[in-house]
């Protein structure tokens, strides 16, 4: 694999919580905390305040992601549908050919997306594997859009490999805090996510990174996750915060679903901690409503996922997007210029 830079990656260590909020950078979990336990109308002046602060106040980012390898993962994320081991009826499907993804990511930028995400279910991509994304990644590039992967976890040399082939954005969540993470996953450790996550840094990539609630978490994990997310130096770029789709078959299927007032919240306390980030409403919008929406919108989110399909799960059509982005007054970004055109005109 082509390499461009010689310096050794360092490891990302796990972080160690502080006791108070000292520097820039450094949040305690019990700081995060207080956050979340704020009034919510003190929460969401907060969090609007910092964003007009550091954002154009109707900008919303779409972004669009296929999956370009789906199933058959030997993983056991238990919010995963594509987990081979899992009876959740998603087949194993070979990676799509260049023409196919072409088309796809084509037709979500005539839709209005900036960013295409190409997601596959491996645990780690093989040499060979990074060699066909490579392709993919120059092809989509080769339409104007920003590109972004999320193929599981990489080596040092692979995340070269695809910085070299213009990879923009990797994707690589931390899913939970720490200390609730093994019972979400227990084929990886949560030092490999952050060594993949420093991989990715060390190459030259913009980090897009968040994590999924819903999953039966106590309240101190969401903290939890965030404080991880804000402590990474720098944070990410992007932060999705999801909330779980229960599949049937997986085995978080019968978790129950978040309140979606704490929803917000993490919404706004990762805008709070994290401020320069594109913090996006990804999986489970569709469970959310229009009013639940505005309210993540209220609280800084500036980026969601666009299109019919989030992998192998839904998402809300693209016309309902645009009506509901109508309705707010939010407006579409055109990456690459710095004037925003209303939804009418970015999306049509
Ligand atoms: S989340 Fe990714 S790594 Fe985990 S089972 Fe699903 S496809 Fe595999």
């Amino acid at each position: 694999m082509p390499s461009t830079t010689t310096a050794a990656p360092q490891a990302i260590q796990l972080h160690r919580p502080v006791a108070s909020r000292p520097v820039r950078g450094a949040w305690s979990v019990q700081a995060i905390q207080a956050l979340l336990d704020k009034p919510l109308m003190d929460l969401l002046f907060e969090a609007q305040t910092v964003h007009r602060d550091h954002w154009p106040k109707r900008d919303i980012e779409l972004a669009t992601l296929l999956s370009v390898k789906t199933g058959g993962c030997p993983e056991n994320c238990g919010y995963c549908p594509q987990a081979a081991e899992f009876d959740t009826g998603v087949k194993a499907e070979k990676l799509m050919a260049v023409d196919e993804v072409l088309r796809a990511a084509q037709a979500a930028k005539d839709a209005g997306a900036t960013r295409f995400c190409m997601g596959a279910a491996w645990r780690a991509p093989k040499d060979r594997d990074i060699e066909k994304v490579s392709e993919l990644i120059g092809a989509v590039k080769g339409l104007g859009l920003q590109t972004c992967a999320t193929l599981g976890m990489l080596e040092w040399h692979q995340a070269q490999a695809l910085k070299d082939a213009g990879l923009d954005y990797y994707n690589h969540n931390l899913d939970t805090a720490p200390e609730y993470y093994t019972d979400v996953v227990s084929t990886r450790a949560y030092q490999d996510r952050l060594d993949t996550l420093q991989h990715v840094r060390s190459a030259g990539i913009s980090v897009c990174c968040g994590g999924i609630v819903g999953m039966g978490e106590a309240p101190v994990h969401r903290a939890g996750l965030i404080a991880q997310l804000a402590n990474l130096d720098p944070y990410p770029e992007s932060v999705p915060i999801n909330s779980l789709v229960r599949v049937p078959g997986t085995p978080l299927a019968d978790s129950d679903p978040i309140d979606p007032l704490d929803f917000v919240r993490m919404i706004a306390v990762a805008r709070i901690t994290m401020p320069r980030a594109r913090v996006r409403l990804s999986a489970g919008r569709q469970q959310l409503g229009e009013a639940v929406q505005a309210l993540c919108f209220l609280a800084g989110a500036n980026s969601i996922f666009y299109g019919d399909k989030l992998l192998v799960t839904g998402n809300p059509d693209v016309e309902a997007d645009v009506q509901l982005l109508g309705k707010l007054g939010l407006l579409a970004t055109r990456h690459g210029s710095a004037s925003l055109k209303t939804h009418a005109t970015a999306l049509t």
